[in-house]
């Protein structure tokens, strides 16, 4: 049997009711405002994320794309943003053929098994058919629990860059053979020669092999411009550079402008009597151009003066070398000129 409340009692009763309604009704108006500030939240990271022109992807522990921002779908994939969600990699062949998802999934795997960070650089397919080079930064997401929830990625395109970088080596490639190369007759500079010289000589005493170094000196060179000008002499200087050039042809062999009407030459032989032959037949072949020198002083043609230093078991320095085969080149000249001078240390 129901006891039969009194007029004070059902009073008092509404009047709790009426306080848990307004209870109520105010954990309704907190849950509302948390509602509305969640979702605004949300849309601010998805509008920041979106604004990111990097693409950016979230996947889950089966590689099931959860979040990606608007690059990503539209600079990747070239379509709308839903068509990506909830699809893995390999629903997506139609746009990531299946070799490049098989690579990108067993990176994703790494990740599922040892969370942590993850950077590597690769090529991708891109909307537009273009292929472009990507820095990928990707980690493992956790939850609080420490279980891996799935992989977030961030995708930096560094095409501009890596070409940027190649050209800048092309052209620092460029100037350093430009700095090293004579422009008249194009053959290596006394620049070149400073760096090459004493590495030859390095390799010549490691590999026990018969290094050889000649001056050549064109003979009354002066007279040669005062008679034909200054144009006939650069001529005559480009000629005997290709001449040299057609003489030395062995990868290891280094002919060099040394300055004005001087060349220089670096050459292995076998022995003291071939590197000998090699440079008269190199002074013969230059008078036998026969470019007229009329007053030239024992020839009507153009001729060179060569010493030539043969380093079998010397400890010399590139500059005492020099040295020596300068003498033997003032020697030469003092001596009637067309001739070859050499010595062997
Ligand atoms: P020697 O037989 O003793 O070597 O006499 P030479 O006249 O050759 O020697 P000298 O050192 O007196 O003169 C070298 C000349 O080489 C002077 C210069 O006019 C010429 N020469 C140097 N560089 C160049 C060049 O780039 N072009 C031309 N056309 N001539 C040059
Ligand atoms: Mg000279
Ligand atoms: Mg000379």
């Amino acid at each position: 049997m129901t006891k039969k409340l009194t007029y004070q009692e059902l009073e008092l009763q509404i009047e709790e009711l009426k306080a848990q309604s307004a209870d109520l009704q105010s954990q309704l108006e907190i849950a509302k405002e948390s509602a509305t500030q969640s979702r605004e939240t949300a849309r601010l990271l998805q509008t920041l994320v979106d604004t990111i022109p990097s693409p950016l992807f979230y996947k889950n522990i089966n590689g099931v794309y959860e979040q990606c921002n608007a690059a990503f779908a539209e600079t990747i994939f070239g379509i709308d943003k839903d068509k990506i969600m909830n699809k893995s990699l390999f629903d997506l062949g139609e746009y990531i053929p299946h070799e490049l998802a098989k690579i990108y999934h067993a990176k994703d795997l790494i990740l599922l098994k040892n969370p942590g960070k993850q950077v590597y650089e690769t090529s991708v397919k891109c909307a537009d058919g273009s292929i472009r080079i990507f820095s990928f930064y990707k980690a493992s997401v956790l939850a609080e629990n420490g279980k891996i929830l799935g992989v977030v990625g961030v995708m930096l395109d560094v095409t501009e860059l890596k070409n940027q970088k190649h050209e800048l080596k092309e052209t620092n490639r460029r100037l350093e053979t430009y700095s090293m190369t004579d422009p008249l007759t194009s053959l290596y500079n006394r620049r070149k020669f400073n760096a090459v010289f004493p590495d030859c000589l390095r390799v010549a005493k490691r590999s026990k092999r018969l290094l050889n170094f000649a001056i050549i000196d064109i003979d009354n060179f002066k007279k040669y411009n005062d008679n034909y000008g200054h144009v006939a002499g650069d001529d005559a200087l480009v000629t005997i550079a290709g001449l040299l050039q057609s003489k030395l042809l062995r990868a290891d062999d280094y002919i060099f402008r040394l300055g004005g009407e001087e060349f220089g030459l670096l050459f292995y032989a076998d022995d003291e009597i071939m590197a000998s032959q090699l440079v008269s037949d190199i002074r013969l072949a230059v008078q036998e151009l026969a470019i007229p020198h009329k007053a030239n002083d024992n020839n009507r043609y153009v001729t060179i003066s060569l010493g030539l230093v043969t380093i079998k078991r010397s400890d010399n320095s590139m500059l005492e070398l020099y040295k020596m085969a300068d003498d033997l080149l003032y020697k030469v000249k003092r001596s009637g000129k067309n001739q070859i001078l050499a010595r062997i240390v």
